[in-house]
């Protein structure tokens, strides 16, 4: 038997010339979930100006270092400054003004103290006029309950890191500045075409023999997961012209990757070969991995293509191990592959090639415990369905016993 290709050398092979997409702009809304192209640095500062921090009324600290409400020290309400507005009032000694949650701070004033901390009472409408005098309980240092300006963000700051993946949070702080458009790395552009006689579009009726084509939209799915653009192209049939045609189709739709699935294992690429050979550049690798040993890749009028097997869970592992890591290289996504450490609640048989093996996760007295999902056949789709995690067997190894340390990929976050 000819020697396989680790996963490893596979993977280095399939990376070395992968670099990022460039960016594009996008509305800030639509910039979710999107990988930042350019540091973002403020224009602004946030807070722009000193603000309250509470409703309640500006003050001079030093006039008040010894409120108590035993010994309350009065003072004359001079201004309101309701939200929105800016004071032009300087703040002397003894005086207050009216002041809301995050309007300006006066000149003048260092504090603030909250409303219920003096003999004070807001109206619900705020519209009531505010007394002439208050008496304040509370002893107030410089700067108590006011929000300087700067505080959250400093202008000139570098605020966000290109590469940053952009979640609420981060588009709040890219409204807050301002920004209306954001600089975005380009989504990778996946062609997925299914190949098989047997392949039939759903909506449509089964004919005896045929069978639904799954994989075209299970990889679509996986693309969009991992931030791409899926373009699914209508399945070709088993002749050459028919291959060719679809291929074409791919091509003219301008990806960034073409994905194939089917039609690579022995006995079945024969016509695919034919047509790959016709439009670039692919090699046939019989990868040391379980599920998925047959893997063609290269490139395709100098677009990189996989040519994934056809057995649905061999698919969705393919793409796990070699289309999702070129889709974060030309994204720049973090990667979200993660594994943890378990323990194998049986006896697991392997056959040497490095496996992913479908299995429920539980957790049992701080350890995370490894179960078969089942049948572990390439074509039972629900396995992935049930599973927790890829438990991965290391290449070489035939058998793991129970209570063995493993990796396992998760495919959900473990409860
Ligand atoms: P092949 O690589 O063409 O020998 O296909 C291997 C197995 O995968 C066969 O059982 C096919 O029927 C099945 N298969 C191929 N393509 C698809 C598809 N798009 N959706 C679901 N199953 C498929
Ligand atoms: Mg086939």
């Amino acid at each position: 038997m000819a020697e396989l290709l680790s996963v490893d050398l596979a993977l280095e092979r399939i990376l070395s010339d992968k670099t990022r997409l460039p960016a594009e702009q996008v509305a800030l809304d639509d910039a979710l979930d999107r990988v930042l192209a350019e540091d973002i640095t403020a224009d602004i500062s946030i807070p722009a100006f000193a603000n309250s921090s509470m409703d309640g009324y500006a003050v001079r600290a030093a006039d008040v270092q010894n409120a108590s409400s035993s010994a309350p020290v009065s003072l004359r309400v001079v201004a309101d400054i309701p939200a929105g507005t800016f004071p032009t009032i300087m703040l002397r000694q003894g005086e207050a003004a009216r002041i809301m949650t995050g309007a300006p701070l006066p000149s003048g004033a260092d504090a603030v103290v909250p409303v219920e901390h003096t003999d004070s009472v807001f109206s619900q409408d705020g519209m009531t006029p505010p007394p002439e005098q208050i008496q304040v309980f509370q002893a107030l240092g410089s700067g108590d309950y006011v929000r300087p300006a700067g505080e959250d963000i400093e202008a000139g700051q570098r605020v966000l890191a290109a590469g940053t993946l952009l979640r609420a949070q981060e588009i709040g702080v890219l409204a807050a500045l301002g920004r209306a458009v954001v600089p975005v790395i380009r989504r990778p552009r996946v062609a997925i075409l299914s190949t098989g006689n047997e392949l039939t579009e759903v909506g449509k009726p089964l004919q005896p023999g045929a069978i639904y084509d799954s994989n075209s939209h299970t990889l679509a799915g996986l693309v969009r997961t991992h931030g791409g653009e899926a373009i699914r192209i209508p399945r070709a049939l088993d002749t050459q012209e028919d291959v060719r045609r679809r291929f074409q189709q791919a091509l003219d739709a301008e990806p960034d990757i073409v994905i194939s699935s089917a039609g690579v294992s022995v006995g079945a690429f024969d016509v695919v070969r034919t047509v790959l050979a016709e439009l670039g550049q692919v090699d046939f690798w019989r990868i040391n991995l379980r599920p998925g040993k047959p893997l063609a890749y290269g490139h395709l009028g100098g677009v990189p293509f996989f040519g994934l097997p056809g057995n649905p869970v061999s698919a969705m592992i393919t793409f796990d191990v070699f289309v999702r890591p070129v889709m974060m290289a030309l994204s720049g996504r973090p990667d979200s592959w993660t594994t943890i450490q378990v323990v194998a609640g049986h006896a697991f048989d392997s056959d040497g090639r490095r496996s992913y093996l479908r299995v429920k996760l539980q957790r049992e007295n701080g350890l995370v415990i490894a179960t078969t999902t089942g049948t572990q056949s390439s074509g039972a789709l629900t396995s992935m369905v049930l599973a927790d995690a890829l438990l991965i067997i290391p290449e070489g190894v035939r058998r793991v016993e129970a209570g063995a340390v493993l990796e396992a990929r998760l495919l959900r976050p473990i409860v």
